[in-house]
């Protein structure tokens, strides 16, 4: 699947990285980013909980279909 993190609208809660840190961690400022690595064709399911854990919804994650 793919990951994307719209970084103006991330505020820095931190909820995607407890809920899948393996796949996410914050920057120095506190915003979320993805582990190197971790860009694509990642499977962990704990990223769609990361997804819904955030409370402004700005992580999309999409299936891949090819
Ligand atoms: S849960 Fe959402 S707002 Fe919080 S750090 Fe992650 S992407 Fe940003």
């Amino acid at each position: 699947m793919d990951i994307d993190i719209d970084q103006d609208v991330c505020i820095g809660a931190g909820q995607c990285a407890l809920a899948a840190p393996g796949v996410f961690t914050q920057d120095d400022d506190g915003y979320s980013t993805l582990l190197p690595g971790r860009e694509n064709g990642v499977t962990d399911p704990m990223v769609r909980e990361a997804a819904r854990a955030c409370p402004v919804s700005a992580i999309t994650v999409r299936e891949r279909t090819a």
